[in-house]
């Protein structure tokens, strides 16, 4: 059996980064190739980042049943996870990675409850909007609401098995690689200690109180609106 792994985290914490990097550090990992129906974004490729299909194709693809799970995103576009990305990796006896909002993930929990989910977030909210401005790929409108639907997201964190602040980015990879392996492991019946106790810091409930201070700076900005 595949482990389906979940990845959330508000748009700009650098989730595609962190994803890309692990990736090339465990093996036997598949990454899932979501459908959309958001236009490419710079260098994007179809085939590559998404599947960008129309609104017409998409709902065709609801119709026939194609979609493991699917969700609109930022009020707007609708996003998908297609079950053949599944099925092939429990053919390929590869792990699945899905990187969903958190609509999408409390539907694969439902389906998957085996499923392990991983919520990163950014340092705090001006280091979020930094980054999103960094990407230099959005204009300041469409900044403005992935930041928004940032600060929404964001208290759903609690939902998740693991937190990944990531903040130092080389730390964030050892991390979430950490994870993906000793989830592996303890399904394989051994465990390497050192993964182990890595992962273990960022469990939910060891990381509660480091998150009040990046809550907060989403909170407070919602009150000021700045
Ligand atoms: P997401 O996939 O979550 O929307 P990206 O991976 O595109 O985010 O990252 C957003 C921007 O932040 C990119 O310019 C990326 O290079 C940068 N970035 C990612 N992780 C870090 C980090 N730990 N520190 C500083 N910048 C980062
Ligand atoms: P972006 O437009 O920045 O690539 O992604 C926007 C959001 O859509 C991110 O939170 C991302 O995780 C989410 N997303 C990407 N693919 C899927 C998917 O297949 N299903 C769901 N539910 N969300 C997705």
């Amino acid at each position: 059996m595949s482990i389906v792994f979940i990845i959330s985290a508000p748009s700009g914490s650098g989730k595609s980064t962190l994803v890309n990097r692990v990736r090339k550090c465990v093996p036997g990992l598949e990454f899932s190739i979501s459908y959309t129906t958001r236009k490419p974004r710079g260098h994007e490729q179809n085939g590559r980042e998404y599947y960008f299909i129309t609104r017409e194709e998409f709902e065709a693809m609801i119709h026939n049943g194609e979609f493991l799970e699917y969700a609109k995103v930022f009020e707007t576009d609708y996003y998908g996870t297609a079950r053949r990305f599944l099925e092939q990796a429990e053919r390929d006896g590869n792990d699945l990675l899905l990187d969903i909002d958190v609509q999408g993930a409390a539907q694969i929990k439902k389906k998957i409850p085996d499923a392990v989910s991983i919520f990163i977030l950014p340092p705090n909210r001006a280091e979020l909007e930094q980054r999103l401005r960094n990407r230099s790929q959005d204009d300041e409108a469409v900044i403005q609401k992935r930041l928004r639907a940032g600060s929404r997201e964001i208290v759903n964190y609690h939902r998740y098995e693991y937190i990944v602040v990531n903040d130092r980015l080389e730390e964030s990879v050892k991390t979430l690689a950490a994870i993906l392996l000793s989830e592996r492991q303890r399904r394989m019946g051994g465990a390497d200690a050192a993964q182990e106790a890595l992962a273990e810091k960022s469990r939910l409930a060891r990381v509660r109180d480091r998150l009040q201070p990046i809550l907060q700076s989403f909170a407070e900005t919602a009150v000021t609106g700045k």
